[in-house]
């Protein structure tokens, strides 16, 4: 090997810039906030729903809108080596959602009701709460027209920050109506903007006859005041649109979720319509948005599936924990019942078979592993117990092994009292030991 080879090969991988890796003790915070989830989604009977990582490019294309920011720059898309095609890291999950739904004809017996978690990829500029690499969990409700899902969803998100303990977010609603009223808006919008051309930046001129409803969601600071003065799509909505937008807030009003009207909310996607919605926190500076969702009822039909409506919407797992960590939440400690202390080599074979049944009988038991040449002292073995939190330890000693017995120590409790268990019928005193299940 050459000198510069030897380097190269000593140089340090990291990860890619704007993925991050969820070490312990955090992954303890995301397995806790995947198991609410989880059982959140059961009590509304949202089924599980699991899609591929990397998916057809055309898909987000048709499906999230040329003119948007995460087809214009944000997606990380590769061309297979093999045959050529188009593939994309998914941004967001919706559009994959509703390709399998499709695929699969999953509507042909009624409505649907789905969630997913997972990770998202967006070449965006990485920054507190922005990632490349960040994560969803999200809820779509597929088939159903009714505002009542609309409603549903957004109790659905209401009770997981209750069920998290998180507070100090506020929820903001609009109606971006249907394609025919947009259409009107539309023209207004463009006319207004035209108007006051010398005030657009450079993408917002691009993008005015592209999708200038896509300049009412700039990030722009220096074009906040003239967005907040255009014209507005609320203004322009027919009488069904009208009537579906207040089904949804009399139903979130009767329910005590109180909400505030943003006639700015269009969202970044183009496939919305009717009832759009964010869940915003001012705590974490710009990146405020932690959830965001609204109705898509033409987007099946845009990936090719028989018209049917929908509705969903995606939260930000980091950005969720990060607001959580904010309002002073403790990162739970990995709970272990046991801490097994075992003096010599030889007494392994038996401790390990009653580690092993008292794992079964739900116990959660360490044991200590070795050097590969010995165990290590009996002080550096207790020191190892009391490090890991365990309630208990569990000594098998020459001496009670000879009897069949291990000795359970309380590491806890102040006490340290020691009771000597017999290992023939390890299943009978195992609930013993589940302190703090
Ligand atoms: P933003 O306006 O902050 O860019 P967005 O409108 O692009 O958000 P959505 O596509 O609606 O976001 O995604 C839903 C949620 O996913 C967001 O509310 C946010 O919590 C989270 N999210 C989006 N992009 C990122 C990212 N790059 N890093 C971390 N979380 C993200
Ligand atoms: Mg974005």
């Amino acid at each position: 090997m050459t000198e510069k080879k030897m380097a190269a090969k000593a140089e340090k991988l990291t990860a890619v810039k704007g993925m991050n890796d969820i070490l312990p003790p955090d992954s303890v915070r995301w397995e806790w906030l995947e198991q609410q989830v989880r059982s959140l989604m059961a009590r509304y009977a949202y089924s599980n729903i699991r899609t591929p990582i990397v998916e057809p490019t055309p898909l987000f294309i048709r499906g999230l809108g040329e003119v948007t920011d995460i087809v214009e720059k944000e997606m990380y898309s590769f061309e297979d080596r093999l045959n050529g095609e188009h593939l994309t890291l998914r941004p967001e999950c919706t559009a994959g959602v509703v390709r399998a739904v499709v695929e699969h004809s999953m509507l042909y017996d009624g409505g649907k009701r789905l969630y997913y978690m997972g990770p998202m990829f967006r070449h965006e500029r990485p920054q507190r709460g922005r990632y490349r690499q960040f994560h969803q969990i999200g809820a779509e409700a597929l088939g159903f027209a009714g505002a009542e899902i609309d409603a549903e969803l957004i109790l659905l998100a209401d009770a997981l920050w209750k069920t998290l303990g998180l507070n100090e977010v506020r929820l903001e609603l609009n109606s971006l109506g249907q394609p025919e009223e947009r259409k009107q808006h539309r023209a207004a919008l463009i006319a207004y903007f035209e108007q006051h051309a010398e005030q657009l930046d450079e993408e917002a001129r691009r993008r005015l006859h592209l999708n200038p409803l896509r300049i009412l969601d700039t990030k722009n600071p220096a074009m906040q005041a003239l967005v907040d003065a255009a014209p507005k799509l609320i203004d322009f909505l027919g009488e069904a649109s009208l009537a579906h937008f207040s089904q949804v807030r009399a139903m979130l009003d009767a329910n005590g979720v109180a909400y505030s009207i943003n006639p700015r909310l269009v969202r970044g996607m183009d496939y919305y319509n009717l009832t759009v919605f964010e869940f915003i926190t001012t705590r974490l500076g710009s990146q405020g948005t932690i959830c965001g969702g609204g109705r898509y009822d033409y987007l099946i039909e845009q990936i090719g599936g028989k018209p049917a409506p929908a509705v969903g919407w995606a939260l930000g797992v980091e950005r969720v924990l990060e607001l959580l960590k904010e309002q002073g939440m403790e990162n739970p400690s990995p709970e272990l019942d046991a801490y097994a202390i075992v003096p010599e080599i030889g007494n392994l074979p038996m401790a390990m078979a009653c580690l092993q049944t008292l794992r079964a009988a739900g116990v959660r038991v360490q044991m200590h592993a070795g050097t590969g040449e010995g165990m290590g002292s009996m002080k550096s073995q207790f020191k190892r117990a009391d490090a890991s939190g365990a309630s208990y330890a569990l000594i098998f000693g020459a001496d009670e092994l000879a009897q069949n017995l291990v000795t359970v120590k309380a590491l806890r409790d102040g006490s340290g009292a020691q009771t000597a268990y017999p290992l023939a019928n390890v299943a009978d005193w195992a609930p013993h030991l589940q302190s703090r299940s």
